[in-house]
């Protein structure tokens, strides 16, 4: 909503500059209000046709505008010169303690010179929730949407998804991605439409008839495989090793005390065909809380087992929680950024999934598909050995 507004404004020809500042612009997962920062030498010519753009729009004081936007979410105008629009979108930027943290700023055309005339080294702003990054050394250098190469965790017609295998293969190699992992529900989701072993059948079959056509992106075979009650992971072993790989995810179940649902989880992860830990903890954002989890005990095996923990970017869900990335980093859990698409348009999800990813202060290199194709193969093949190599020891 504030993108859209902020295009709206920028054509307005007396706009000399528009941003989004606030809690948008910080990325976070559920925000109260939008802020946008406009900087003009005509203030009259301006607010007049905001007033076209903006329902309700009011003025609060000579710099602050207010109005509201599809009539549920307030909107804040920040009228400033041009010579301070990178002062104003610093300050509206927040968040309060960031900016208290940050101490005198001074008046700046772009935010850059803000930090520039304090000396101070840019912060991203997905990262100003608290001045902590203010007094690292060095920045972390955060991971770019541009920087996937290819994802995991994507559905077809074959369970719930709205889009057939071929045309979720061409929406992927037109992003120009290396790879992708089409991973449909397994059978004990029948509500999802999971594939039975014969509905298996019939999607690798179209799998193998269409990746041709998408060459050189390559198609790995998976599933979104339910993790039973008892921390089993659906289909059994001889199914589960005919993958590529396997997300395993919760489906079912969602009160277990925390304890319960933890050894589940965990049980789940000792699983060698478990490549990616899907949706941690089943939240949706406003309306269904995640289940609680001990997320200590679950980063341990994690990281024990060579599991990798997703960073599921559908906008509803947003899990893992970007507060936990950093403690699961530093014991070295691999995150990996996924989709959980349901038709062609959901693929942007991994966009919303970087930003978790950039605001968890995470980088290129904590990412598992900013690796190349060769690469993530290698690490595919090499868990599938395991597994064999676990059967015959
Ligand atoms: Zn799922
Ligand atoms: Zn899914």
């Amino acid at each position: 909503m504030g993108e859209l507004l902020r295009e709206r404004i920028a054509l307005i020809d007396a706009v000399d500059d528009v941003e989004v500042s606030g809690s948008v612009r910080r990325r976070l997962e559920v925000i109260g209000n939008v802020n946008l920062v406009v900087s003009t030498r005509q203030r009259a010519v301006v607010v007049a046709e905001l007033e076209k753009i903006i329902a309700e729009l009011q003025e609060i004081d000579d710099a602050t505008l207010k109005g509201r936007a599809r009539g549920e979410m307030d909107v804040f105008v920040h009228l400033t010169k041009p010579a301070e629009f990178g002062s104003t979108l610093f300050r509206t930027t927040g968040s309060a303690s960031f900016v208290e943290a940050f101490g005198a700023v001074l008046k700046a055309a772009t935010e850059e010179q803000v930090f520039e005339k304090r000396e101070i080294a840019f912060v991203e702003p997905e990262r100003r929730e608290d001045g902590a990054d203010l007094k690292l050394k060095r920045r972390p250098r955060l991971v770019e949407p541009s920087q996937l190469r290819g994802t995991f965790h994507v559905h077809t017609t074959f369970s719930d998804g709205r889009n057939s295998v071929p045309e979720m293969l061409t929406a992927a190699a037109q992003r120009d991605w290396e790879y992708l992992g089409i991973s449909d529900h397994s059978k004990t989701a029948y509500y999802a439409g999971g594939l039975t072993e014969e509905g298996l059948k019939a999607q690798q079959a179209e799998i193998a008839l269409h990746e041709k056509s998408v060459a050189p992106m390559r198609v790995f075979r998976g599933t979104e495989a339910d993790i039973l009650q008892d921390g089993s992971i659906d289909y059994g072993a001889k199914v589960l090793s005919t993958f590529d790989f396997v997300v395993a995810s919760v489906h079912s179940h969602f009160t277990m005390p925390k304890d319960e649902m933890t050894d589940r989880i965990v049980r789940a992860m000792d699983d060698p065909h478990v490549t990616f830990l899907g949706h941690l903890t089943g939240r949706l954002l406003l309306s269904r809380e995640g289940y609680s989890v001990d997320y200590d005990r679950i980063f341990d095996k994690a990281a024990e087992r060579g599991v990798m923990i997703e960073i599921n970017g559908n906008p509803r869900r947003l899990d893992v929680d970007w507060r936990y990335l950093r403690r699961a980093v530093d014991r070295g859990v691999v995150f990996s950024i996924h989709p959980d698409a349901h038709s062609i348009g959901e693929y942007n999800a991994v966009i919303t999934g970087t930003w978790v990813a950039r605001k968890g202060g995470l980088s290129p290199k904590h990412i598992f598909n900013t690796r190349g194709v060769d690469e993530v193969e290698e690490v595919l093949k090499a868990r599938r050995k395991r597994k064999t190599a676990r059967k015959q020891g």
